[in-house]
Order: C-alpha cells, then sequence, then structure tokens
C-alpha cells in the first residue's frame, strides 16, 4: 500500500516555510491569521465536538478568548471531534492494538498513532497528508539545517546508517513516522533501523554495536546510557551526531553525551500532538514553528505569561491538522518564549522548554505539615550536586523515597552515596522530618509505555475525575 505522501503538497508547503523562516516581522503572525481562520472554519463545519464547544463564540472572536480544551474531554467524544465521519475510535483502537498494522495508511489516506503520555488517558492522533507534508517540511528544511558539507553531498543518507533507539513496542510518532519513511525511501530500509530500549542494555549495545550508526536518535536518558556505556567501553563506535527530544535535556545531560560519544547532539522538541514544534538552530537556541503551530504560554490560572518568563503550561492551537482539530488544547510543558531574534536570523521565536514536568512529592515534615517539593528542584540537586543523571525517585509513603540506579559497580555505590546526602540534605533545607531512602541498585530504570523514564515519581494513585495521577495524600 503506498505511505500516505503528496509530493506536491509537500514542494509547495516547503517553498513556504523557506519564506517564513526569512519573512520579516509581521510575517508570522499574518500566515498565523490566515491559517486560524481556516482551521475553525473547518472545525465548525466539519466536528460536532467544536460545533458545540464553539457555540456563542463570533466567528471573528481572538484564539484568547476562545476555550481550552483538555484530551480527556476530546478523546471522551472522538468520533464528534474528527471531521471525517468515517474515523471511529473504536475501530481505530483495534487498528493501533494490531502490531502488524504499524504505519499502515488508514483507508489508505491517514497516518494514525498513539501516544500514551504523562496522563492515564491515551490519545489517538490522526494526520492526513496535508498536515504529513507540514511535518516532513518542518523536519527536513529546519531540524536538519543547517546541512554540513558532508550532508549536502548525502542529502538522502544513502552512505550514513540512522538509529532509533526508542519505544517500539506500539503504534507511537516516532516509531510509525520513521516506518513511512522507511516506506518512502527504499534506501531507508537498509540504511536506518529502529532499536527497542525495552531490551537488556548489553543485548541494545551489542546490536548498535553491530550496526554502528552515524546517527542515533533517541531520547536524553538514553543518550546518556549509551554515553555511559561509552565510557565503560562496551559502547564501541562513535556517532557523528545523537538527536535527542521527548524528554528534557539538561546542560550537565549533555555535556556528558557530548564527550564521552565524541559527538554533537541535536535536541529537539515535539509531542504526539504536534511532531516537529521546535527545534536547535546552529546557535544552540531552540525555535518554535510558530508558522504552524501557536503555543501561548500560561500561569497556573489560564492567564497569558509575558515573554521571558517561566508558564506553568501551556496551549497549544494546531495549523495544520484539520482532520482533527487542536484548538487552545491543555499541553504540560513549561515554556519560556523569547521576543529577542535569533543571531541565526530565523524569523521563528526563540524558545526554551523544560518539558513533561515530573511529579510533585507532598512529604510529611514537622507538626503533622506537609511539604511539597517540586520534582525540577530535586532532580537539579541530584544532577548538581551528586553529579548523577540517570536515576530514579520514588515516593512509596508519606515520609518513605525510594533511589534508584541502574548501576551496581563501585562508581555506582560511590554515587548513590552522593545521592542520598544530596538528597537528605535537600529534604533537610525543606523541613522534611527524618525521611527514609530505601536504595535500589542494579535495576534498570522504569519506563512508561511510551518508553518515557519519569525521574521523580510521587506515590500516586489515579483520579476517577481526571485520570490524572494525584500525589497520595
Ligand atoms: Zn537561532
Amino acid at each position: 500500500m503506498m505511505p500516505v505522501f503528496d509530493p506536491l503538497r509537500l514542494a509547495s508547503v516547503s517553498l513556504d516555510v523557506l519564506a517564513a523562516g526569512r519573512d520579516a516581522p509581521g510575517g508570522v503572525a499574518a500566515r498565523q491569521r490566515t491559517r486560524l481562520a481556516r482551521l475553525l472554519e473547518s472545525a465548525v463545519h466539519g466536528s460536532r465536538f467544536y460545533r458545540d464547544h464553539l457555540a456563542g463564540f463570533a466567528s471573528g472572536a481572538p484564539l484568547d478568548d476562545l476555550p481550552t480544551v483538555t484530551r480527556a474531554a476530546l478523546m471522551a467524544r472522538f468520533d464528534d471531534w474528527v471531521t471525517d465521519p468515517r474515523l471511529r475510535l473504536d475501530e481505530l483502537k483495534a487498528f493501533t492494538a494490531d502490531p502488524q498494522r504499524l504505519g499502515e495508511p488508514y483507508f489508505g489516506r491517514f497516518v494514525i498513532w498513539e501516544s500514551s503520555g504523562t496522563s492515564l488517558q491515551p490519545g489517538i492522533f490522526v494526520q492526513d497528508a496535508a498536515c504529513m507534508a507540514v511535518y516532513d517540511a518542518l523536519e527536513s528544511l529546519r531540524r536538519n539545517a543547517p546541512l554540513s558539507l558532508r550532508r549536502w553531498s548525502d542529502p538522502l543518507y544513502l552512505n550514513e546508517r540512522l538509529a532509533f533507539v526508542g519505544a517500539i513496542g506500539g503504534h507511537f510518532a516516532s516509531h510509525v513516522s520513521i516506518e513511512r519513511l522507511r516506506q518512502l525511501n527504499p534506501w531507508m530500509r537498509v540504511n536506518f533501523r529502529s532499536f527497542s530500549i525495552m531490551q537488556p542494555v548489553p543485548d541494545l549495545v551489542g546490536a548498535l554495536n553491530g550496526y554502528a550508526p552515524a546517527v542515533i536518535a533517541t531520547y536524553p536518558t538514553v543518550a546518556f546510557l549509551l554515553a555511559d556505556e561509552a565510557e565503560r567501553g562496551t559502547l564501541t563506535f562513535r556517532p557523528r551526531e545523537v538527536w535527542t527530544g521527548g524528554e528534557t535535556l539538561g546542560p550537565s545531560m549533555r555535556q556528558h553525551i557530548e564527550r564521552a560519544l565524541e559527538c554533537s547532539v541535536r535536541n529537539s522538541f515535539g509531542a504526539s500532538e504536534f511532531l516537529t514544534m521546535g527545534w536547535e538552530c546552529g546557535h544552540g537556541r531552540m525555535h518554535l514553528n510558530a508558522d504552524w503551530v501557536i503555543l501561548e504560554p500560561v500561569d497556573e490560572q489560564g492567564f497569558a505569561v509575558p515573554p521571558g518568563r517561566l508558564s506553568h503550561s501551556c496551549r497549544l492551537t494546531h495549523l495544520a491538522n484539520t482532520v482533527q482539530p487542536l484548538i487552545r488544547y491543555e499541553l504540560d510543558d513549561q515554556i519560556t518564549v523569547f521576543e529577542e531574534r535569533c543571531a541565526c536570523g530565523s524569523a521563528m521565536p526563540v524558545i526554551e522548554v523544560q518539558g513533561r514536568r515530573d511529579e510533585p512529592l507532598v512529604l510529611a515534615a514537622s507538626g503533622g505539615r506537609r511539604v511539597t517539593i517540586l520534582p525540577m528542584a530535586l532532580t537539579t540537586v541530584i544532577e548538581e550536586q551528586a553529579g548523577v543523571c540517570d536515576f530514579q525517585i520514588r515516593q512509596t509513603g508519606p515520609s518513605t523515597l525510594v533511589l534508584r540506579l541502574p548501576g551496581r559497580d563501585a562508581a555506582a555505590r560511590a554515587a548513590m552515596g552522593r545521592c542520598r546526602d544530596a538528597l537528605l540534605a535537600f529534604a533537610a533545607a525543606h523541613g522534611v522530618s527524618g525521611p527514609t531512602v530505601l536504595e535500589e541498585m542494579g535495576q534498570p530504570l522504569e519506563r512508561g509505555r511510551s518508553g518515557k523514564v519519569c525521574r521523580v515519581l510521587a506515590a500516586a494513585m489515579p483520579s476517577a475525575s481526571e485520570g490524572k495521577r494525584t500525589p497520595l495524600a
């Protein structure tokens, strides 16, 4: 079956993506206005969900006047949400449950992937050829630019092997995208292979050694693990580039990966909802593909956060997907948007992303009080004071924490001692009364079904109303 691909569409979108990247101030906003109007029109005409949801709002109302939506609300009315009546949730669930159908064009015209995400509410995402043309253009013209001299002579990667190391146990966005590329480009069937992170580390390292890819695309925590294996001498090849995404990449993680793997790291920002939201330019700044996606940074109450300030979360509006409209969709990522134009000359705004939040811990303090510990603070303290990045902290009781490290050798034992000291000092500084820290060594870090490591896990149970994980009271 032919993959979902429209070459003429890709050509016209590519020209527009190139022009938008060099546009004068105001050019991006003009594109947003035109595309938003088209999106709203198709949503109100084609989606029963949005017809109800946007009833009473004037057609020219500004975006930030419109009501927000959550994944749970959209998934609950999936068949009303999509603008093509042939798309039905029960049939799509059966499709994504079948591993044999991975990357298969649905009805010959849709690309389907699923997401488990950080909440307990899984999502199913549908893309048509027009939407895929936008992803393809953004991926090839922005994420992979500027091309090195070597890449200009081999733009199709004919002489280089690429490896995706990630979750390949489901119809996840990265895995489906690679399968589609392999169907589109016969040479990619040989030169682009996927490796499962669920296998034991020695098996993964052995398989990668046998393939010796020039480019590895993976999560930061996996790249970090491979860097450790390189230092240990078990990973015998050195990639030229590592592409990371899907998790937060801190500066110390990045340094370790670059140093141990002797390669450059290119980070990106994407989600199942919008595959290619941001890319890192040659100046090391993350740019938002604002010509095709609107991200509104908001505070805890949902009010707009000014440029230069870190948001609590954001609202996503997808300007390329009219099959499954996402308008002011609530996304957990914390972002900072900067007003100044980057020295690289791109017209696309610079952003910083804190990534999916790990979960806040609520711990018992003296006098019966409870103290909330921010996971980002905890990970920063362990990273910076103990010099350890691949760890997991799991709360199992009001004042019990389990600290897990994957290694069990002398270096890992020393690292465990440093983590423990840093954790206890941090807890004491926050008034937490004598937490019990249990140590677990030599066990892999737990990953969610999407393959991502959550480094801080609150004692959690699903809440019926939200479908989210909430700290144990
Ligand atoms: Zn830049």
